[in-house]
């Protein structure tokens, strides 16, 4: 059935794990002897995953996470990929698997807005009374996200509360949509707006992935890609003619929506970049941080060439750049 010999599964379930620190130290094991590699997150609610490996390697862990009581109803979003999309495997144990302030944790399984399919979504997306905000970062919304969405203005989940309280508070009355990449975000997202007295909430069910695998809506109405955190960065969710660039690079403003890290280790600066420019600027997201590798040259990312030259063949998403390291190398 599948094309491609890998690929990344991406799932969470609010589900109480007893015992969380040892499960966590059994399910890395579990994992490893699996050779998957990947993030889970483990917390006494419930437990958080994206995991790459081969297409048998990623049955027989959906094949044994389905014969645990708990988890047998998981479900398993997944994406084919040419390659593992993590260099590593970490399973950690934390206080939640989705993190907000203390004051405003939410249980999805107390309080949570209503779940949309993907058509009913589609539908809603195109109502005049409806206000659609963005659940994910800042970064994330730059390079794709739904037509008319309001762009939180967060670097992370845990400023969403404030963030709803500072710009949404005068809309208690009206209808609320909210959609993230999986589905995980809205479950607690969706338990804040309703706590703070918005009467009509209603989240994506399954997320931005699982709207653009529903062979109905294919994913219209989205514009860009959809951000990814692990190795592929983003991928493509509008599967229809409707799919377009809408970000712009950073350094010459041309369409764009590649995301590099800025050369200079200790500035890391996630930035829109294009092929051009990359080579041109060497990386580097502005001239200070040129600068500042001329009086720490330990602190130059191409120092660390070779990971990142394997890295760019491997996902053949920047051939240029890649010759450009081959060259320094
Ligand atoms: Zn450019
Ligand atoms: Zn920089």
């Amino acid at each position: 059935m599948s094309k491609k010999p890998y690929r990344v599964l991406l799932y969470y379930m609010f589900v109480t794990i007893e015992n969380p620190e040892e499960f966590a130290k059994e399910h890395l094991k579990f994992c490893k002897d699996l050779d998957l590699r990947g993030r889970i997150l483990v917390a006494k609610e419930g437990i958080n995953g994206t995991l790459s490996g081969t297409v048998e390697q990623t049955e027989k862990y959906m094949a044994l996470m389905h014969a645990d009581e708990r988890f047998k109803d998981m479900v398993f979003k997944i994406d084919e990929a040419e390659d593992h999309a993590f260099k590593k495997m970490y399973v950690r144990k934390r206080k939640s698997i989705i993190t907000l302030e203390n004051e405003d944790e939410v249980n999805p399984n107390d309080i949570v807005g209503e779940y949309l399919k993907p058509r009913e979504f589609y539908e809603m997306l195109q109502r005049d009374d409806v206000i659609v905000v963005d659940g994910r970062n800042d970064y994330e919304y730059e390079i794709g996200h739904f037509r008319g969405a309001v762009k939180p203005d967060v670097k992370n989940f845990k400023q969403f509360p404030e963030w709803i309280e500072e710009n949404l508070s005068k809309h208690k009355d009206k209808k609320i949509l909210t959609y993230c990449t999986g589905g995980i975000r809205c479950e607690k997202l969706t338990g804040v707006l309703l706590n703070k007295g918005f009467k009509d909430v209603y989240h994506l069910e399954g997320g931005i992935v699982t709207y653009s695998k529903d062979p109905e809506v294919q994913g219209k109405l989205f514009d860009g890609k959809c951000y990814v955190f692990d190795e592929r960065i983003s991928v493509k969710i509008n599967q229809t003619e409707e799919d377009k660039v809408i970000s712009k690079c950073s350094h010459c403003g041309k369409p764009c929506d590649r995301y590099i890290n800025c050369t200079n280790d200790d500035c890391h600066d996630q930035h829109l970049c294009c092929e051009e420019c990359e080579e041109k600027y060497e990386g580097f997201c502005s001239q200070n941080c040129k600068d500042y590798i001329i009086l720490h040259p330990e602190r130059d990312a191409r120092v660390r060439i070779k990971a990142k030259l394997e890295m760019y063949e491997k996902y053949k998403q920047n051939p240029r750049k890649a010759d450009y390291f081959r060259k320094l190398g």
